[in-house]
């Protein structure tokens, strides 16, 4: 395979897990050196890191809260300090905290908008102050990367989930409008929308037959998908193919945006 982001220093966000941790193999695959972002245990980082370091990849486990500002601010101090700075940012730790909206605690509702939204906000805004702050780009390749991870649900309205739809639909214009702001500084800002992809934060669907038969009429191309769908998506906005592409969602989805209840009414 060829190595489209060597030389490349890439911090993920939320990469113990599902999405986040596919994105970090991937890209040390392609040659970037990786910070792999996650909250709690330490121990929930080892086995990305580990997966990084066999492939023959540079990684630095990167403790910390995306919705606290200090904790930000030291992620990026920490691993541009040991790399000598940062090209890449993929802005992805998420969560849900599911209510209907008359039960939902107003803790349910900030905690999600402070992880979701905020977090990707205090992220980027870091991201933005190193790019900056690094010498200019040779032509054909920006100055740093921002991808932020929203969800179909930045369009699709997902009732039982307002707080979740809120944050996406909040990163998808933070992302149009950091995009159109730096974007003559040659920073390129752009996020993914998954569908269903199966990890841990949609598991109550997928191992539940029932469910997965309900979620894959939602579903035009007929099967959930796999982080490693969504991560080869990320390769691509983060490496130099993508030069002319920012501001713009990528829909990794299997049509679920494609009104699918559409196709049994003609
Ligand atoms: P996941 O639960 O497997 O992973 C989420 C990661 O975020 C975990 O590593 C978790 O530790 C981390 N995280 C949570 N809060 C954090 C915080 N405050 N600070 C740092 N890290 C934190 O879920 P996933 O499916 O891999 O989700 C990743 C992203 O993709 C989320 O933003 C999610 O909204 C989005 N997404 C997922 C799907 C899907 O179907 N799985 C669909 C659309 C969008």
């Amino acid at each position: 395979t060829d190595r489209q982001l060597s030389q490349q220093r890439a911090i993920v966000t939320g990469a113990s897990s599902g999405i986040g941790a596919q994105i970090a193999r991937v890209f040390a695959r392609a040659g970037a050196t990786v910070g792999v972002n996650y909250r709690g245990a330490a121990a929930a980082a080892d086995a990305t890191l580990r997966e990084v370091r066999d492939g023959g990849g540079q990684a630095m486990a990167l403790p910390a809260d995306v919705s606290k500002e200090e904790d930000a601010r030291r992620m990026f101090d920490d691993f541009a300090g040991r790399f000598g700075g940062v090209d890449i940012l993929v802005a992805n730790a998420g969560l849900q905290k599911d209510a209907a909206a008359a039960e939902m605690t107003l803790e349910a509702w900030r905690t999600v908008i402070d992880i979701n939204l905020t977090g990707q906000f205090l992220c980027a805004r870091e991201a933005v102050r190193r790019f900056l702050a690094q010498a200019p780009p040779p032509q054909g390749r920006a100055r740093g990367k921002i991808i932020c991870m929203s969800s179909v649900h930045e369009v699709i309205p997902w009732a039982g989930h307002i707080n979740y739809a809120a944050s996406k639909g909040g990163v998808m214009l933070m992302m149009k409008s950091l995009a159109q702001e730096v974007a003559d500084k040659k920073i390129r800002v752009n996020g993914i929308a998954p569908g269903a992809i199966r990890t841990p934060i949609n598991e109550a669907v997928w191992s539940d037959p029932a469910a997965m038969a309900a979620l894959l009429r939602l579903i035009p191309y007929g099967r959930i998908g796999e982080p490693d769908d969504v991560a080869r998506a990320a390769l691509w906005l983060a490496s130099d193919d993508s030069d002319y592409v920012t501001g713009t969602t990528l829909f990794v989805d299997g049509g679920m945006t494609l009104y699918p209840a559409f196709r049994d009414n003609g």
